[in-house]
């Protein structure tokens, strides 16, 4: 079914029951109150001659308006085209070009930035652009207001003509490993994914999830508002950008069921200093995902929200291939990242030769299925370096099942690092330093070394009044414990590591730095 069908027989079995909450916003909808205002703006979007195929940005942090967006082009069939609000007027100019878009919803201002400065800089190069709307503004109050005058009819005939396979969605990347690719995606592949990742927390209509992650990732707009929806749950926004007092607040205030975060965002959560005082015993399940989680982090969540899980995936499957279920133990929750998702299909091969490796080895994961992207927006090129004939996507993650079928993501093949021949995977030696009472957070990278090829630095964060480790100490605390090729030869403490917008630890980023530092 298409996602517009789908979100409308939600509403015809839940009217009453809460849709969404804007907290920064003071705002609440019910079901039916949401489909009233989704289908309104898709009235409008048909009368602006918004319909199949034709693409429709949104450049706005998280707010309620985001959803109806997302609803009322998937309705029309217009392809909804998320763009970070981090990107600045090169980025934007990039992807109003690279997907052609023709109107473009937006927020005037957030954060330190003038959104609408940057949109007058860019639209004249961007010739498709026709149209820009600010979200809550006076032409979308005015949009809305004559989608509600509208005859309903125009849009059940326009949904009717609509495929499950038609292109609704184009997400770039977070760009960890290099420029953001637009992945194209269909109603078949996120509103399944959003489904199962659902179905896999067993959530239900009580169930009431704080969306702190973005909507213009997969992360917030697929597993947050479509697995919300797609059972009659409510999506809370606890504010347009993570903050960790906003998020705890929300989820004590609404009686949360569910919280999401990529581990940056939880460690955030765990270290507010009152934590203790908020009241978190609604708190049943959520999902930490995006990047390797700490098992230390796990364990401290797991005390409050017993039934977490972690989910693996990529933009480019719609995005989750494997997730915990209720009911693995705590250790397979700590160790790995679950089993295959229903109906996709994974394998792991050896890089080299493409061969099925044998279980337990590590090796390259691919999955195929309905989550496979279309592929990459206007790139058959790059689409057919990711997709091979057979419809396996390369993922570029490095994996490995056991025996049980669990899998245990050991990093990524951009991320390895090969000292003196001897393959290191950095995850390990970054759960081992997550052990030392000083360290917060820990990364491993690899940097050029004249002798062995590549040498292990650790960058650490160091927990509040604890000195800086130096690579001696480091070398005292690793010794006896870890391999001695194992063993970070360098050491640089820092405050943040640069990230990604979507949270994601920038390795390729952390690599430059150092070169600079070691000279
Ligand atoms: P780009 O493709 O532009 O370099 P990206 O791969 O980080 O960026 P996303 O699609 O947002 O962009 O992220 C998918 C990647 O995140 C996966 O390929 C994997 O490396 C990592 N990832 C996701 N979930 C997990 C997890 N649970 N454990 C470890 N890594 C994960
Ligand atoms: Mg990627």
């Amino acid at each position: 079914t298409t996602i517009g069908d789908s979100f409308d027989q939600t509403v015809s079995r839940f009217p009453g029951r809460a849709a969404l909450v804007d907290i920064a916003a003071g705002r609440r909808w019910t079901y039916a109150e949401f489909r009233a205002d989704v289908d309104a703006l898709a009235l409008a979007l048909i009368e602006e001659r918004i319909g199949c195929g034709d693409r429709v940005g949104i450049w706005a942090p998280n707010c309620a308006e985001w959803v109806m967006v997302q609803y009322a082009t998937a309705k029309v069939g217009a392809i909804l085209v998320n763009i970070n609000p981090a990107y600045r007027s090169h980025e934007l100019e990039y992807v109003l070009n690279q997907s052609g878009i023709r109107l473009l919803f937006a927020v005037a201002s957030f954060k330190t930035s003038d959104y609408t400065a940057m949109i007058r800089e860019v639209s004249p190069k961007c010739s498709s652009l026709e149209r820009v709307v600010y979200v809550g503004g006076e032409e979308w109050t005015a949009l809305l207001h004559r989608g509600h005058l509208a005859s309903p009819d125009r849009l059940a005939d326009v949904q009717a003509g609509l495929s499950p396979d038609d292109p609704i969605n184009i997400q770039y990347t977070s760009g960890t490993t290099g420029f953001p690719k637009g992945a194209t995606l269909s109603h078949r592949n996120i509103l399944n994914n959003g489904f199962f990742v659902g179905e896999l927390l067993g959530y239900t209509e009580q169930d009431r999830i704080c969306v702190p992650v973005p909507f213009y990732h997969c992360f917030g707009m697929v597993m947050g508002n479509l697995g919300a929806t797609s059972h009659g749950a409510c999506v809370v926004i606890p504010g347009p950008a993570f903050d960790p007092v906003a998020t705890l607040k929300a989820c004590a205030d609404e009686r949360c069921t569910s919280l999401y975060g990529v581990p940056t965002m939880f460690i955030g959560v765990l270290n507010v200093p009152d934590f203790a005082s908020y009241d978190l015993s609604s708190m049943r399940t959520g999902i930490m995902a995006g990047s390797p989680c700490p098992v230390e982090v796990m364990k401290q969540v797991t005390k409050w929200a017993p039934e977490v899980a972690i989910c693996y995936g990529m933009t480019e499957t719609s995005p989750v291939s494997a997730q915990t279920r209720v009911g693995d133990s705590l250790d397979r929750r700590v160790s790995t990242v679950g089993r295959v998702h229903p109906h996709v299909e994974v394998k792991v091969t050896d890089p080299e030769t493409g061969e099925t490796v044998p279980r337990g080895q590590s090796g390259e994961l691919c999955t195929r299925g309905y989550s496979v992207m279309l592929g990459y927006w206007d790139d058959p090129e790059k689409t057919a370096e990711a997709i091979d004939t057979d419809g396996w996507m390369h993922t570029g993650d490095l994996a490995a099942m056991d025996e049980a079928g669990y899998l245990n993501i050991t990093g990524r093949i951009k991320d390895m690092v090969i000292r003196g021949g001897e393959s290191i995977y950095p995850r390990e030696i970054e759960e081992f330093l997550y052990s030392h009472p000083d360290v917060l957070d820990a990364q491993v990278i690899g940097v050029p070394d004249a002798k062995y090829g590549e040498e292990l630095m650790a960058w650490l964060r160091m927990r509040e009044g604890a000195a800086p480790l130096d690579a001696a100490a480091l070398r005292e605390f690793c010794t006896g414990r870890l391999a001695h090729f194992k063993i970070p030869r360098y050491v640089h403490c820092v405050d943040e590591f640069p990230m990604t917008v979507t949270g994601k630890i920038r390795k390729v980023e952390m690599r430059e730095q150092a070169v600079e530092i070691l000279g």
